[in-house]
Parts: structure tokens; sequence; C-alpha cells
């Protein structure tokens, strides 16, 4: 059962070099042991397959070669190195929505592309959802109102009728007294404010 969908680049031996091929649609399935990719696949996406000789060479359509797979054991199939089961130790598997949280609440379609190009490594995404609600994003973009400059509205008509207070603080600076925290008092009727230090 694939736990996962996504893309990967693959390298296909082709004589004495290799071919970087970026596969879509990649199901991750843990529980097989190799890599599958259908001939099918290879034909819709504009390339040829041909066997013989004990070969399966894939070709773009204007006849370049670009992988030559020996077949092994009845299956033409590409030799890894122990490395590369070694590497699958410890990848960790998460959805978008976990790596978006890990890396600071990125857009998930970077998520998506930092994966997918290998920018970042020991993960495999396990599902594909771009779509997922966040409410701390939803609460980090609200967006604060600017204070207006003019003074807006009709003022109290009397001293002390209305007034507008403020706490602050903590202050990255401590005042000598080592207080961090203020508190203003202003009057709606004129402009007359006071502040005072807390602790
Ligand atoms: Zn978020």
């Amino acid at each position: 059962m694939a736990e996962g969908i996504g893309e990967m680049m693959i390298k296909l031996p082709n004589g004495d070099r290799e071919v970087k091929m970026r596969l879509t649609w990649v199901l991750y399935t843990p529980a097989l042991g190799f890599m599958l990719i259908l001939v099918g696949c290879i034909d819709d996406a504009g390339y040829w397959s041909m066997f013989g000789g004990g070969m399966c060479q894939i070709q773009t359509n204007d006849g370049m070669l670009i992988g030559n797979v020996p077949k092994s054991g009845g299956v033409y199939q590409v030799p890894h190195g122990p490395h590369v089961a070694a590497a699958t130790v410890g990848v960790k598997r998460m959805t978008i929505r976990e790596l978006h949280n890990c890396l600071g609440h990125i857009a998930p379609c970077a998520v998506k592309d930092l994966v997918s190009q290998g920018i970042v490594e020991g993960v495999i995404l396990t599902d594909n959802d771009i779509d997922f609600v966040c409410h701390p994003c939803i609460i980090g973009k609200k967006h604060k109102h600017p204070v207006p400059k003019i003074h807006e509205g009709e003022r109290a008509k009397e001293f002390g009728a209305e007034i507008h207070s403020d706490l602050g603080g903590p202050a990255q600076t401590e005042t000598l007294g080592k207080r961090r925290y203020y508190m203003t008092f202003t009057a709606n009727q004129f402009p007359w404010s006071e502040g005072y230090l807390l602790f």
C-alpha cells in the first residue's frame, strides 16, 4: 500500500556515465523492497524503450540514448550500492503540513518543492495536500490597523469623561531602576498624557 506520492530524481546508467531523470507521480511503498518503473509511463512521457541483447535502452524521441539498463535475474534492473539501502534508514515520513510547521510555516508549495528538488533531504512526504488550513498562519497574517494621524469621531465633552490607557512591556532595555513595564493614560478631551513605570 502506497504511503505517499511525489517526485524523485533517479540516475539511469548509460555506459560509463549516469543520466539524471525526474520521475513524477511516484508512489512511496515501504513494503516494496525495490522500485518499479512502468514501461507504459516511459512511453507516456515521450520516450522510447527497446529491449534486446540483455539490455533495455531508453531513448528520446529523436533517438538520443539516455539509459541503458542491463537485464539481471530475469528483470531489467538498476543496481544500487549498499549506501542506498543505508540512506533509507532514518528517513522521516511527514505530511506537507507537518514539514510546513517544522520549517517555520513557509508556503506549502515551497515545502513540496524543497523535497522534490532534493534541497531538503531525509524526508518523504506522505501526502499531496497544499490547501490545508493552518491557524497559526491565519493569525500571523492578520493585519494590524494603522494608528490614524487625525482624531476620528467626537472628543469627550469634559476632562476625564474618556481616558485611553495602554500597558507596555517588557522593554528590551530596562530603566536604571530596573523596570521594564509602563502604563499610559491619555485624556480624550484634549491631548494630555501621563505615563507610569510599573515594574
Ligand atoms: Zn502555518
